[in-house]
């Protein structure tokens, strides 16, 4: 059974410490470097994404964080989460700074300026059993990916022909603009842990 850390610093952590149960993980809270050491993957929660980059750095975990992932360590960003897993932000905080690992670029807030919450079903690209149930809370979209990025779902544009890449995957790394440890649905979670597998 893999240890699943979740990156408690601030945000949605308890929401997916019971995702990931019940996606039959072991999961746990990490603070520290020497918790982040003990777990074969991690989560990094929806929360507010300033705030959680800047604990991450006070707390000595921005370079732990960058190496583990370097290393290949499997990591699943939402929201928040999905926004420290970028290269590139738009509409940042001028010194905020992120894990990185995905060739993408995010932008913050993105749906927020048309709708500060909602939620949509979603085909998710690789889950059985129907779309999922998406829930946006002023939430990213991803407005560029690299060649090594593979689009997991999309939403149609609320005001034209173009869709907004709401989940990606590269390699070890998985980020969804919304946030499935908020439904009943573990599927996206249980995604991830056969990530971790490597199933
Ligand atoms: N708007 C938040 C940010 O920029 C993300 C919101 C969320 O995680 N639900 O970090």
């Amino acid at each position: 059974t893999p240890v699943i850390g979740v990156l408690a610093l601030q945000g949605d952590v308890r929401e997916h410490l019971v995702a990931l149960a019940a996606a039959d993980a072991v999961a746990r809270q990490v603070r520290r470097p020497e918790e982040l050491a003990e777990v074969d993957a991690l989560v990094m929660p929806g929360g507010e994404s300033t705030t959680i980059s800047k604990l991450a750095v006070l707390f000595g975990l921005m370079d732990p964080l960058r190496e583990r992932v370097a290393a290949g360590m499997p990591v699943y960003g939402t929201c928040a989460g999905m926004i420290m897993l970028a290269d590139k932000i738009l509409d940042g905080r001028d010194d905020q700074e992120t894990v990185g690992g995905i060739d993408m670029t995010v932008r913050r807030n993105a749906f927020g300026r048309q709708n500060e919450s909602f939620e949509t079903s979603i085909p998710f690209e690789g889950l059985e059993g129907g779309p999922v149930n998406g829930v946006f809370i002023r939430a990213p979209w991803v407005e560029a990916v690299g060649a090594g990025v593979q689009v997991l779902a999309e939403l149609p544009a609320a005001d034209g022909p173009d869709s907004r890449i709401v989940a990606v995957r590269q390699g070890n790394l998985l980020a969804t603009s919304f946030h499935p440890e908020l439904t009943g649905d573990h599927r996206v979670h249980e995604y991830f842990v056969r990530m971790v597998s490597g199933s």
